[in-house]
């Protein structure tokens, strides 16, 4: 297939001075080809994420101590649930660490707000998928005031201190922050009241969350202006285009994981002695 990626996935979508308000939602960043070519190129492309997750799950079955983890950010209908049935869902599910945080339940509120995200971390050669994460305590709690403001304020340096964290174990962050926009998160809401099938991804607190808009854009844009570093960085992902939005995170897990080096663990044993004994059997 032609090349569609005028520039590395990684600089088309890097978040570093991004301004949220300026996003174009429907855009394409980086990406030469339309939704034909798009499509054709995320069904070659997810398998080659699935080869190179195999290798990190091979890997880790040897003792490899490293882990890929998706974070995804995004409001309710920017696409988090279809990059996890859409591009986690083309991997083999043993290899797959799939975490989703939802109002932090009793257990959870006794602890402190990392507590339940250090219980989900992948194991080693595992790619883990947090839909939502840590990060809903600098987002949702800043703008319903969850906690008071010196609280959630201290939790950008202390979030950015558990990933360098994280990085020195080994774990490799792909942190992906999707936007969409207001009309078409409207679309998608109304997709959810039109069939039965889509009723249960509809909460009626969805439409009160669209008046604070506003302020989720402020919240983001701190985020990422104070959560993105060296050692785990946010991508920006345009997402009124699923497959677009599919695509791009599919290049991002790719990027990450063809920068671990893997290759095929050796065999513990001699081949050709077990190839000889198979034959005498
Ligand atoms: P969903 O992802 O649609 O299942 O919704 C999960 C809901 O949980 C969203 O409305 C989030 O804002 C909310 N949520 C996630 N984490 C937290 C948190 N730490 N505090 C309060 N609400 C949260
Ligand atoms: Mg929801």
């Amino acid at each position: 297939m032609a090349k569609l990626w005028a520039v590395a996935v990684t600089d088309a979508l890097k978040a570093d001075g991004l301004r949220i308000a300026e996003l174009d939602t429907s855009g394409l960043p980086g990406f030469t080809g339309d939704k034909l070519s798009g499509t054709a190129l995320l069904a070659e492309r997810v398998l080659v994420l699935s080869d190179l997750q195999e290798k990190l799950y091979a890997n880790g079955r040897s003792g490899d101590r490293r882990s890929v983890l998706l974070v995804l950010q995004g409001m309710d209908t920017a696409g988090k649930g279809g990059i996890v049935r859409h591009v986690i869902g083309s991997v083999d599910p043993q290899g797959v660490d799939h975490a989703a945080f939802g109002v932090p339940t009793a257990e959870e509120k006794r602890h402190h707000y990392l507590w339940r995200i250090r219980e989900a971390l992948p194991r080693a050669g595992q790619l883990g998928v947090f839909d939502r994460s840590h990060y809903e305590d600098v987002l949702v709690v800043r703008v319903h005031n969850l906690v008071s403001r010196t609280v959630w304020e201290s939790r950008y340096d202390e979030i950015n201190a558990f990933e360098r964290e994280l990085a020195d174990e080994g774990i490799t962050l792909v942190k992906v922050a999707l936007f969409v926009s207001l009309d078409e998160q409207k679309r998608r809401l109304a997709a959810r009241l039109e069939r039965p099938n889509k009723y249960w991804k509809f909460t009626p607190a969805d439409l009160d969350e669209r008046a604070f808009w506003p302020a989720y854009h402020e919240a983001y844009q701190a985020m990422l202006d104070r959560t993105c570093t060296e050692h785990a960085p946010w991508y920006v992902v345009p997402a009124d285009r699923k497959w677009f939005a599919r695509l791009a995170v599919t290049e991002l897990l790719i990027d990450a994981l063809g920068r671990l080096d893997l290759d095929w663990p050796p065999p513990k044993f001699d081949v050709e002695e077990q190839q000889r004994r198979l034959t005498q059997l």
